[in-house]
């Protein structure tokens, strides 16, 4: 029976870190959906659903057939079930994220005992990097290369600098 998992964010934008737990989850999983959330009450973030799931498309090209990109509002475990998908998987970096992650994981449990989370940690290469910092290092000019895809640097000068 074929293993797939969710692996729900913002992904505002997608970066190396993100690919770095989708290369994992694809070790220990057949198929994974790469799945944007979103508010459709109200718009938060930098990037559009749409733009958050055209840049994930365009840097994921090579895993194509084993991932999916998919966008959803709504809760997360309803939304994992729908799709057939027993299991959502998380990316822990530092001990900040813990708090939030387990409060998550356990609110999730209370709604769907039959859905499991599974955390992967990503190489330390990527320990600090998150889809904020970089918006906001470039937003002030600073360099991010190496922490981001190329075309998604790209994509954040053009927002961050219209
Ligand atoms: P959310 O808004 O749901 O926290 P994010 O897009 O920020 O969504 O992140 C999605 C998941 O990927 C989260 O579990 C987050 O902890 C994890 N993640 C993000 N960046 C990294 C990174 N650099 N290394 C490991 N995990 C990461």
């Amino acid at each position: 029976m074929s293993k797939r998992a969710v692996y729900p964010g913002s992904f505002d934008p997608i970066t190396n870190g993100h690919l770095d737990i989708i290369q994992r989850a694809l070790t220990v999983f057949d198929h994974v959906i790469v799945a944007v959330a979103y508010n459709k009450d109200k718009q938060t973030g930098l990037f559009t659903p749409e733009e958050r799931v055209s840049m994930i498309r365009d840097v994921t090209k090579e895993l194509d057939g084993r991932i999916s990109i998919d966008s959803f509002h709504g809760l997360l475990v309803d939304y994992t079930r729908r799709v057939g998908a027993g299991t959502i998987i998380r990316g822990l970096r530092a001990v900040a994220d813990f708090e939030y992650e387990f409060q998550m994981t356990l609110m999730n449990r209370h709604l769907a005992g039959d859905v499991e989370t599974v955390f992967l940690m990503a190489d330390e290469a990527h320990f600090f990097t998150s889809s904020r910092l970089v918006k906001e290092v470039v937003s002030f000019g600073g360099d991010i290369s190496g922490l981001v895809p190329e075309s998604v640097h790209r994509r954040l000068r053009q927002k961050l600098s219209a």
